[in-house]
C-alpha cells in the first residue's frame, strides 16, 4: 500500500504538523517550518477513562461476548474515541473479580480489543456507603481497600493501566493507596465526603486525582464547606469532569475552570450502554435505568443520575460550548492530558495506529472527520 500523509494545523500549538503512515500505522510525526493551512486542524482521537458501556452494550453484563466488545470498539471509533479504560462499578467482591477475569482474558486474546480497551477503571467497592455519596453504587458491597484486595485487582488486570477510585474515609486508607501505587496503579478519590485532612493524607499516600468532581455526592451540600470546595482547594489533586452539561451544570463547569489550575482538568463521559443508542430503557449491572429524550440517565424513583449517555466527541463540543471557546482549546483534556495524569502512552508515535480527527469548517458549523488506521470512518457536524 502506498505511503500516506496529512498536513494540517496541530490542534494545540497551531504549528504545521505532518503525520505519515504505512498500512494504517504511523511511520513519522513531524512539525514543519511552514505556515499551515488555517482551515484544517489535526487532533488526536479521544481517550475516555470512565466508560461503563457503549452502543447498547453494558460491561457489567457477565455474558458479554467478544463480538459485542468489537461492536463497542467500532461504535467508539465512530464517535472519535480510540481508547478507553473499561469501567466496572461496585458489586459483590467475588462477582467483581470474576467479571474482571472474564473480560481480561477476552481482551488479552484479541489485538483489536487490546488496542481499544487499554486498561481499567475499577470504580468501587472502596468508596463511601453513605447516603447521597454512594450514588448508583450498592452501599452493601462497599469494602475497605485492604492491601490484599488492592493486590488482587492488580493481579487480575495484569500490567494494563489501572485506575482505582477510593474514598479516603476508610481506616488504613494510606496503606491501600500506597499498595496500589507500589503496584503501578493510580488512585483517584471519589464518592466520598472526606475532610480536607483526610484528603491531604490520601494525597501524601499517592492519590493524584478525583473521579467526576461535582458528582458522587449528595444534592444538599453545606454551602460553607463541602467535598467540591475541598478538592478545588487542594492544588495537588487533578480533576475529571463529566462534560455533558447535565452532571455538572454549565455554571459550575465555568466556575470550576476559573478556580482549578488548567493543567489539573480532564474530561470523561462516565457513559453507560445508552451512549451511542437512542433513548429507552437500559441495564447497568442489576439496575434498570431510563434514558429520556433529554439524554439524562435516571434510576426510576431516585434523584441521582446513573451515568451519562454522552458520546466522547459530543463531550468535547459541549465543553467548548459551555466555556464559549473552540473545540481545539479543550481537546487535550479528553485526549493526551492522560499521558500526564495517568501515565497513558502518547497517541501520535511511530508504530501506533494512524488514528486522528480532522476539523474543518467555520465557527457556525464545524465538521469532524474521523480517521482510524489511516482510513476515514465517520464524519460529524457540530453547531454552536
Ligand atoms: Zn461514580
Amino acid at each position: 500500500m502506498a505511503k500516506n500523509l496529512i498536513i494540517g494545523r496541530h490542534y494545540q500549538t497551531g504549528d504545521a504538523l505532518q503525520i505519515e503512515w504505512d498500512n494504517g500505522v504511523i511511520s513519522k510525526v513531524e512539525t514543519l517550518e511552514i505556515i499551515p493551512d488555517g482551515a484544517l486542524t489535526i487532533a488526536p482521537t479521544l481517550t475516555d477513562v470512565q466508560n461503563n458501556g457503549f452502543a447498547g452494550y453494558d460491561f457489567q453484563r457477565d455474558d458479554i461476548t467478544k463480538e459485542e466488545l468489537l461492536a463497542v470498539r467500532k461504535a467508539l471509533h465512530q464517535h472519535g474515541c480510540s481508547r478507553i479504560l473499561l469501567t466496572l462499578i461496585t458489586d459483590q467482591w467475588d462477582k467483581l473479580c470474576h467479571r474482571i477475569q472474564y473480560l481480561n482474558e477476552m481482551i488479552k486474546a484479541s489485538p483489536e480489543l487490546s488496542e481499544t480497551f487499554i486498561g481499567w477503571h475499577i470504580e468501587g467497592p472502596f468508596m463511601s456507603p453513605e447516603p447521597g455519596f454512594h450514588g448508583a453504587h450498592p452501599p452493601e458491597f462497599m469494602v475497605p481497600p485492604t492491601p490484599d484486595k488492592v493486590a488482587t485487582l492488580r493481579k487480575l488486570t495484569g500490567n494494563a493501566p489501572l485506575l482505582l477510585t477510593m474514598a479516603p474515609e476508610w481506616e488504613n486508607i494510606s496503606e491501600g493507596i500506597r499498595t496500589a501505587r507500589d503496584l503501578g496503579a493510580f488512585v483517584w478519590l471519589g464518592h466520598t465526603d472526606a475532610s480536607s485532612e483526610q484528603i491531604e493524607k490520601a494525597v501524601i499516600a499517592g492519590a493524584n486525582g478525583f473521579t467526576h468532581l461535582g458528582n458522587g455526592c449528595t444534592n444538599a451540600l453545606d454551602r460553607a464547606d463541602n467535598i467540591i470546595y475541598r478538592i478545588i482547594d487542594n492544588p495537588k489533586i487533578n480533576t475529571c469532569l463529566i462534560c455533558d452539561g447535565i452532571h455538572v451544570s454549565p455554571l459550575l463547569f465555568r466556575i470550576m475552570h476559573r478556580a482549578i489550575d488548567e493543567e489539573r482538568i480532564t474530561y470523561t463521559t462516565d457513559c453507560m450502554s445508552a451512549a451511542g443508542s437512542p433513548p429507552g430503557q437500559f441495564k447497568v449491572g442489576p439496575h434498570i435505568v431510563k434514558v429520556g429524550e433529554d439524554g439524562i440517565v435516571r434510576q426510576p424513583g431516585k434523584p441521582n443520575f446513573a451515568g451519562s449517555s454522552l458520546t466522547p466527541l459530543e463531550g468535547v463540543f459541549r465543553a467548548a460550548r459551555m466555556l464559549d471557546t473552540t473545540p481545539e482549546k479543550v481537546w487535550h483534556r479528553f485526549s493526551d492530558r492522560f499521558t500526564d495524569h495517568l501515565d497513558l502512552p502518547p497517541l501520535w508515535e511511530a508504530g501506533n495506529p494512524a488514528d486522528f480527527c480532522l476539523l474543518t469548517g467555520s465557527d457556525s458549523a464545524r465538521q469532524v472527520d474521523i480517521y482510524i488506521r489511516g482510513k476515514k470512518l465517520a464524519e460529524h457536524t457540530f453547531r454552536p
